[in-house]
């Protein structure tokens, strides 16, 4: 199998290749040159566990791996959860289910890319004899899922930039209290889009990039993708083939790599009813769903901070499919969009491939109470908004993205009980250790450079 980029641009590459180098050099994004037809393989994935489900899922696109090496790796990555599922589905009442994504080390969803990601890179450097760089910017939940991801790996450095007091201080202590001499959380002045535009510009110098063996962590990343898929495929596989095609999965979203990946899985015959965007008060992708209009706001502090983005950087992905798998298309509208911040779909059938919906920070206190008081169950405040207007959905799966306890405020004030962790409640005597940078990238640059070893 190779990988092709959004923009057509860019020769075909293999699984580790495309992984390793993260964007496409034409600014496009790696998809995989074919989706396989898996509809008549998922039967016989029945049954079993989280890991064998992935492995098989992942041979048919990681082909320049050996099984063995894949299969290691991958039980490896996931030996890390600390529930034997994995990814419970929990049913609160008749019509709605939950599937926990937070049972992995820094308790959000993207433990289960980036604790894969990370054996990836380490095979990566075994096999060239070459220090990687990664470097990825963070509102939150990737820089700690990455980090982890990482951490002590041989001949792997990991740069997170994040807005200084911007993030909670849990989330900050996930990234700063490791202890691992690879790890360095760079806190810079101003918002996450100051962040994320310079670190941009430093991947843009190319022969910096390619001199430091920089690799993008961000959710552009394919392998993330398709790591996601899996926990989709693995939630069907409990549900009753019947009640699968009324099932709709509810998505928190935010850079839309999440619900993409379960589109994606759906493109390769998991049979579902549909899928829904659930957006806060940053909301680009529910008016998209609604009106068309894909249109750049400015993005504003939520109760829900991982999804407080102002474009989605996976939507190019979704694009990609839904024009045809036309590269030199997606490139033209790219760049469109570039310059006047808008794209608008021609075509109905594009904007009626998802529901939508979005919460604002209010709804999102009421929600945590009402579910606490309706099933005893306590939600996160970005997994509540995935609880706005089920009513017409037979069976809702609501993808709980993150752990409660990441967000004891919130929960407190909105149920009054205490969520709590015991592995957040170990980071609260540790040293922080963090790396307060201007937002700059030259400034960033001279960073990374002052701290190169050899593996
Ligand atoms: C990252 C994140 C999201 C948004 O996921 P996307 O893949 O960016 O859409 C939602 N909830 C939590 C807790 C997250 O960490």
């Amino acid at each position: 199998m190779k990988f092709v980029s959004t923009r057509a641009e860019t020769e075909p590459r293999s699984f580790s290749e495309a992984v390793k180098i993260g964007l496409a050099p034409d600014g496009g994004l790696f998809v995989p040159s074919e989706l396989p037809d898996l509809s008549e393989e998922f039967s016989a994935w029945e049954g079993e566990s989280y890991p064998t489900v992935c492995y098989r899922f992942f041979k048919h696109f990681a082909t320049d791996i050996e099984d063995s090496d894949l299969e290691s790796l991958i039980f490896k990555a996931y030996s890390t959860f600390d529930n034997e599922h994995l990814a419970p589905l929990i049913k609160l009442d008749d019509r709605i289910s939950v599937l926990e994504l937070f049972h992995g080390p820094t308790l959000a969803f993207k433990d289960y890319a980036l604790q894969l990601l990370g054996r990836l890179y380490e095979r990566q450097v075994a096999l060239t004899g070459e220090a990687i760089n990664v470097l990825g910017a963070t509102s939150g939940d990737t820089g700690a899922a990455a980090i982890n991801g990482l951490l002590g790996r041989s001949g792997v450095n990991i740069f997170i930039l994040y807005p200084d007091g911007r993030i909670s201080s849990l989330q900050e202590r996930q990234m700063a209290c490791t202890g691992e001499s690879n790890v360095f959380p760079i806190a810079v002045e101003g918002s996450f889009d100051d962040a994320q535009r310079e670190l941009k510009a430093v991947f843009g110098d190319r022969a910096f990039s390619q001199s430091t063996k920089l690799s993008a962590v961000n959710s552009i990343n394919l392998a993330r993708i398709l790591a996601q898929c899996v926990y989709y495929i693995y939630a069907c596989l409990q549900i009753s083939e019947e009640r699968r095609e009324n099932t709709v999965f509810v998505v928190p979203t935010g850079n839309f790599g999440n619900v993409l990946a379960g589109w994606m899985a759906s493109r390769m015959g998991m049979k579902v009813a549909g899928f829904r965007v659930a957006t806060n008060q940053n909301d680009i992708l529910n008016r998209f769903f609604n009106t068309g209009e894909y249109a750049v706001g400015s993005a504003s502090q939520s109760l829900a901070p991982s999804m407080d983005i102002q474009v989605a950087s996976n939507f190019e992905r979704f694009l990609y499919y839904a024009l045809g798998e036309d590269g030199h298309r997606v490139r033209g509208v790219m760049a469109n969009f570039s310059s006047t911040g808008v794209f608008r779909a021609d075509d109905q059938s594009i904007v009626d491939s998802m529901s939508s919906s979005r919460m604002t920070d209010a709804e999102i206190c009421e929600t945590i109470e009402s579910v606490y008081q309706k099933y005893g169950y306590i939600c996160d405040p970005h997994t509540a908004c995935a609880f706005k207007d089920l009513k017409a959905f037979e069976h809702s799966v609501i993808l709980a993205t993150a752990h409660p306890a990441k967000f004891p405020e919130t929960v407190l004030e909105a149920t009054g009980q205490t969520a709590t962790h015991r592995s957040l409640e170990k980071l609260k005597s540790r040293e922080i250790v963090k790396y307060p940078l201007h937002a700059d990238a030259n400034t960033i640059k001279a960073f990374i450079e002052s701290k190169q070893t050899t593996p």
